[in-house]
């Protein structure tokens, strides 16, 4: 008899709940304990998931499973097509290894659920389930009347609160449970991407974890809003396939920095981390969001532009607005966008060009490195004024002023659309006319009169 620690977006070995348990399960029965991770290209190609992060999730898994051999733990990599392939595929798996037992991490998207639904039904042996994606799992956060929060900020309140009473810290890696086995390079499951400059083992991830909260987490809230400068983590593509933990951000945040009643920069990323939170919630209580529909039913009677010209302007950074460009140039060249450019190349291509919000999450999926369904769709819902806690439907950003505000020289338009280096800090942002960069695509003016209209016309009569 054998025990199976099936991992999926927690690709670590410190403060992984599912391992705590089988390495626990496995010392306890006496018996070996394997580990698995099943590919799926089909269901990344289906979720959009970027070239980018699938190679992330492959050096991810490489280090793994070395960290894993030298505990006497054998890893298996398999590949399914897609979370349907999966049942038969892990049945066949549990016979030939004879399991007795699988563990492994909850995760709350409808697709997900629904593999693991089709796995404990498929299987003959107990499936254990544990909940680690979060600081909190869905359903604990609710309302007085046991509902969940549809607005962030009473969320985080009460997301505090609950924390609060409960134990946070970190579990230790698992003990090396018999002698090493050997360690082997994987079979690579898709091509190659450039993901040089992120973290790919665990103890990257940690590293820069520490280095963040010991260093710059204090200014965090001062510079987060300039994208010139490096005043974020960068840590979302580790908690997305699971590097790093929620709760091993708090620890370290906990150890390193302040956590104060006034706003300090500690309080302001913790908050971050609240709203990462706060979408998985909404995701899993209202799963609507995941299958592609608003959460505001009745943004869903706007008639939107389906104009494929401006589509591709805005995905190749040629709209004309210099910051727009600059963050969607970033995104294709890095795989990664500062978070107040998601919000203005967002808004810009829902309320500027009026083309579907949808369109736009998925072209995010298809290049972010932290592509994370729940955050995305609620940034996009947000930014579209079709979500939770959205930017109220007639607020609109204005693209020129966004770009004067939080690039005022303009190092960052400089950086990312060579073509106007040479203009000053006041021209950088409304270009003169040239033949190398295109002038703008839509009136700004007259596309927030429309947005706004459109977006008026569906509004429930109150
Ligand atoms: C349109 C749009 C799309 C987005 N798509 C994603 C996505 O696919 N994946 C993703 O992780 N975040 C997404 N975000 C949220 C945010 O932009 C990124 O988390 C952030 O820019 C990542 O940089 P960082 O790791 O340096 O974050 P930090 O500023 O250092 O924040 C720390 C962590 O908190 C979490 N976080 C921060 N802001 C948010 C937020 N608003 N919502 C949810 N979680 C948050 C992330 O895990 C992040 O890594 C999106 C935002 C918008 C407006």
């Amino acid at each position: 008899m054998t025990a199976l620690i099936w991992f999926r977006n927690d690709l670590r070995s410190h403060d992984n709940t599912a391992l705590h348990h089988a390495a626990r399960f496995a010392r306890e029965q006496q018996v070996p304990l394997r580990a698995l991770y099943i590919a799926t290209p089909g269901q990344w190609h289906e979720h959009a998931t970027s070239l980018r992060q699938q190679n992330l999730i492959f050096a991810a898994l490489n280090a793994l499973q070395g960290t894993l051999a030298e505990r006497g733990i054998a890893f298996d990599l398999l590949v399914a097509d897609t979370f349907r392939d999966i049942p038969a595929l892990l049945a066949k798996y549990a016979d030939k290894h004879q399991l007795s037992a699988v563990f492994a991490n909850r995760e709350y998207l409808v697709n997900e659920m629904q593999r693991d639904d089709a796995v404990a039904s498929r299987l003959s042996i107990p499936c254990h389930w544990h909940h680690d994606r979060l600081l909190l799992e869905p359903g604990t956060v609710l309302n007085g009347s046991d509902l969940p929060y549809k607005v962030f900020t009473p969320f985080a309140k009460a997301w505090k609160r609950t924390l609060g009473e409960r134990d946070s810290t970190p579990l230790r890696r698992p003990r090396a449970l018999a002698e090493a086995v050997p360690a082997r390079s994987l079979k690579r499951f898709c091509e190659p991407a450039d993901i040089s400059g992120w973290p790919t083992d665990e103890e990257a991830a940690l590293k820069q974890l520490r280095r963040f909260c010991q260093e710059q987490v204090q200014d965090y809230e001062k510079k987060r809003d300039f994208p010139a400068i490096e005043g974020t983590s960068r840590l979302g593509a580790a908690l997305a396939i699971g590097l790093l933990s929620p709760r091993q951000c708090l620890a370290r945040l906990r150890s390193e920095a302040e956590l104060a009643d006034t706003k300090s920069g500690a309080d302001v990323w913790l908050n971050e981390l609240i709203w990462r939170e706060f979408y998985q919630h909404v995701a899993f209580h209202f799963p609507r969001v995941v299958k592609g529909y608003a959460f505001k039913p009745e943004t869903e009677n706007i008639r939107w532009n389906n104009n494929d010209r401006d589509f591709q302007a805005w995905c190749e950074g040629k709209t004309g607005f210099p910051i727009v460009d600059a963050g969607m140039r970033q995104l294709r060249e890095t795989g990664w966008m500062h978070n107040r450019l998601r919000m203005i190349t967002a808004s810009f291509l829902v309320k500027d060009l009026h083309i579907d919000w949808r369109r736009g999450e998925q072209y995010f999926m298809s290049q972010l490195i932290d592509g994370e369904f729940a955050a995305n769709n609620g940034g996009w819902q947000w930014a579209a004024s079709t979500g939770t806690d959205a930017a109220p439907y007639f607020r609109v950003f204005n693209p020129t002023t966004q770009g004067q505000r939080f690039d005022p020289e303009g190092h960052f338009i400089r950086t990312f659309v060579p073509e106007l280096a040479a203009l000053d800090k006041r021209q950088v942002h409304s270009p003169p006319k040239s033949a190398d960069y295109p002038a703008p695509i839509v009136d700004h003016k007259q596309a927030r009169e429309l947005a706004i209209a459109m977006f008026k016309a569906v509004q429930p009569i109150r």
